[in-house]
């Protein structure tokens, strides 16, 4: 419940100004119930119209993607761009190809990005973006026509100083690949930092693939601590099968952990020995096929049809890394009744603000995904310094200061909450250490 009166007022002009944008008016509620706590102690943001600002983007660009489909008819899809906030850096989030695609979504994305790349240490505003476009089911040669008709567009709203765009749902390293080759051609320019996620023969960085899904694993591994825990011996399940569930159940099973569910949009596999990895893998990067797959090859699981259900399995810890909204109050309860002690998001606001608040309810540990996916991000910004000092670094080096970056992280978070008042409430940790840094600058700033 919001009871600040300022906070009230930004979030009901918000409300009356864009009913049709339900996900994004959600992030700001999220938001603003734990900034609510510092608010009081700034009249001067009041003064200087901060909140208005920071709830409105400082850029929105929407265009027309045309391209030509295998069977030489045209095809039209609608691109994305929101450049939220650059007070601490240029706008830095990434671009999700997927058929759900709105502006209220590509909003709340942007929104959130300002917290977690704040909350990184790097030099990073937030912004994100995408399409409509369903990379499912085409031919290489269509995805590639089609990323190259999103970034003759989109190639004059970017730049290495301006904005740098990144991977996200169906944005993967083949997609950055032709947006990268499309940018370079048209600008003449070799200009490696304005998109991340790149390949390795071309200014991308190892560990970049894996670095979301380590590093929820890492700050999560801080929370753990943090309550005299480990994911040693704990049974878990990680929602979604794509880049972030990936490595995610990787490093949960380096820590410790058993992955015994996973899911795609259709269903979910259960498997009591553990998930194959070396099969789920080939499964997802080679093959490119759904995760039922799974069930036909590897003896002794099953596969379940509606995505929803991975959440009765029972489980120790459950690390929702598919999308927004994945787990409603149903969902959470079902964890709950099944003793699950722990929810630490991976996706972008996979849990309903019902869910949060039962999760909360019945005392389990929780920790918002701006916080804890925000290795992906912390990465790319250290592919850019890479390709600034034009320099690659090891494996294990990126590894290393990736996992540094996740323990600042979570140090970051337990400081805010310990003054808000709520040791260890990483919501709310997240939310004001993310949001002070972000409110100095623009006050800085000045009226901008
Ligand atoms: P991918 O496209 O690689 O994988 C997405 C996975 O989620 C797939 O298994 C997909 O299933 C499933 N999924 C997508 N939409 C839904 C839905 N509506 N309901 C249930 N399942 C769904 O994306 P990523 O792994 O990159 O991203 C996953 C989440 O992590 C997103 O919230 C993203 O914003 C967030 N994130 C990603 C980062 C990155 O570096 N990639 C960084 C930080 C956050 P299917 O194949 O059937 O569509």
């Amino acid at each position: 419940m919001i009871t600040n009166d300022y906070l009230q007022r930004v979030l009901a002009d918000l409300q009356k100004n864009h009913p049709g944008e339900p996900e994004f008016l959600q992030a700001v509620e999220e938001i603003f119930e734990s900034l609510q706590l510092v608010v009081p102690n700034h009249p001067e943001w009041e003064e200087a119209g901060l909140m208005e600002r920071f709830v409105e983007p400082e850029r929105i660009v929407i265009f027309r993607v045309p391209w030509v489909d295998d069977n030489g008819k045209v095809q039209v899809n609608r691109g994305y761009r929101v450049q939220f906030n650059s007070a601490i850096g240029p706008y830095k989030g990434g671009l999700r190809f997927h058929p759900s695609v709105n502006l209220s979504i590509i909003k709340f994305l942007g929104f959130e990005q300002i917290l977690k790349n704040s909350l990184t240490t790097l030099p990073m505003g937030g912004g994100k973006g995408g399409s409509d476009f369903d990379p499912k089911g085409k031919s290489d040669g269509e995805v590639m026509r089609f990323c190259q008709s999103f970034m003759t567009e989109l190639y004059r709203h970017i730049g290495q100083f301006t904005d740098t765009p990144a991977g996200d749902i169906g944005v993967g390293a083949r997609e950055i690949g032709y947006m990268y080759g499309q940018y370079k051609k048209i600008v003449d320019r070799f200009e490696g930092g304005v998109l991340t996620g790149k390949g390795l023969t071309y200014g991308g960085s190892l560990a970049r693939t894996q670095a979301t899904g380590y590093g929820i694993c890492y700050f999560s591994d801080e929370v753990l601590k943090y309550h005299g825990k480990s994911f040693e011996g704990q049974t878990v399940i990680v929602s979604g099968s794509g880049n972030v569930a990936q490595y995610c159940a990787e490093k949960c099973m380096s820590l410790g952990g058993k992955v015994v569910a996973m899911s795609d949009s259709k269903g979910y596999i259960y498997d009591p020995n553990g998930i194959n990895l070396e099969v789920l893998f080939d499964i997802k990067q080679k093959r490119r096929e759904r995760i039922k797959v799974y069930a036909d090859e590897v003896p002794g699981s099953e596969y379940h049809e509606g995505c929803a259900g991975i959440w009765t399995v029972p489980c120790n810890i459950a690390m929702p890394c598919a999308s927004q909204n994945e787990m409603d109050v149903e969902g959470a309860k079902a964890l709950i009744a099944n003793g699950a002690f722990a929810v630490f998001e991976g996706a972008n606001m996979p849990l309903t603000p019902e869910a949060i608040a039962a999760v909360n309810e019945a005392g389990l540990l929780y920790t918002p995904g701006k916080a804890s996916n925000a290795g992906g991000v912390a990465t790319s910004g250290l592919e850019m310094s890479q390709n600034s000092i034009r320099m690659s670094w090891s494996f294990e080096e990126v590894d290393e200061k990736l996992h540094g970056i996740m323990k600042s992280i979570f140090n970051a978070c337990l400081a805010a909450s310990i003054e808000c008042g709520k040791p260890g409430d990483m919501m709310i940790g997240a939310n004001v250490a993310g949001f002070l840094k972000v409110a100095d600058a623009m006050m800085k700033q000045g009226v901008v």
